[in-house]
């Protein structure tokens, strides 16, 4: 029960602190909880993400753009604008979702609790891999089903995927979704603390982290540790549009057969090329 009065409590301190930061108070105060609530998630997501993914298009692309990409191929400003405006349309829906796992936390109709000492610091851990891992197994499964199901896949899925290669990709292709499309590959987060009891703070924390990692698989550069799933099986996940579906790491990809190693591809069509050439 405790959690019931804790959580609210602690929303409210995240908007007074947050909010009043950027607005007057008289006004911000003014308002009703969960409109606040949606302003703090509105306001400081997008400001996160853009933030986020200019600092790191800037360092990659002006300041080490001659070692990550040493043939000059680096994304258009128009399909960055493109990414920043989807981005910008699918916000409100970001932000309603976040309000909306807020609200049901706030209720006590999620299993997250309010203090790490209610379980202690290693089971805190466990629940925290058995959530990354939950919000991974749903993650696969609706970016499975986005394809698998043709006008899921040509009504909403499709606008992310109109950015699929090194000159129009970049990290702020991370955001750039259909807001319906948002709304479903943002759920499994909220859907696995239905599920998994999780600390609250922590679960906003995976929550913030989870924007960067979006950026990390769209930035085109290739790091290789297994089982990571990083950038060049996202970029291999366009060319193909049948493998690499996974969220965090290959797992689940290996495990259902729809891996594919991107320097495995490479060498493949080395090969092809050379015995073309022979022939
Ligand atoms: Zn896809
Ligand atoms: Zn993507």
């Amino acid at each position: 029960m405790e959690e019931e009065v804790y959580l609210p409590s602690q929303t409210e301190l995240y908007n007074r602190v947050l909010l009043g930061a950027v607005l007057p108070s008289a006004l911000g105060e003014n308002l009703p909880h969960y409109f606040q609530t949606f302003l703090r998630n509105y306001i400081f997501g997008i400001a996160h993400c853009f933030l986020s993914a200019g600092l790191w298009s800037f360092y990659i692309y002006y300041f080490k753009g001659h070692v990550y990409f040493p043939n000059g191929k680096i994304p258009r400003k128009a399909a960055i604008l493109k990414q920043m405006w989807l981005t910008i349309k699918a916000f409100p829906f970001y932000a309603g979702l976040a309000t909306a796992s807020e609200y049901m936390s706030e209720r006590g109709w999620t299993r997250c609790f309010a203090r790490i000492e209610e379980v202690g610091w290693p089971m805190n851990i466990c629940y925290m891999v058995i959530y990354l891992l939950c919000t991974e197994f749903l993650s696969y499964w609706v970016h499975r089903l986005l394809h698998d199901i043709k006008p899921l896949f040509k009504y909403f899925h499709a606008s992310h995927h109109m950015f699929n290669k090194q000159t129009n990709i970049s990290p702020f292709a991370g955001f750039a979704f259909h807001p319906v499309d948002a709304v479903l590959e943002t759920s499994p987060q909220v859907v696995a603390i239905l599920l998994v009891p999780m600390h609250y703070t922590t679960y906003q924390v995976l929550f913030f982290l989870d924007a960067l990692w979006s950026i990390n698989i769209h930035d085109c550069i290739h790091g290789r540790v297994w089982p990571i799933l990083g950038a060049g099986y996202h970029m291999l996940h366009y060319t193909t549009n049948r493998h690499n579906y996974g969220r965090y790491t290959l797992l689940l990809d290996w495990f259902f057969g729809t891996l594919r190693d991107p320097d495995a591809e490479e060498e493949e069509k080395k090969k092809k090329k050379l015995q073309q050439k022979a022939f």
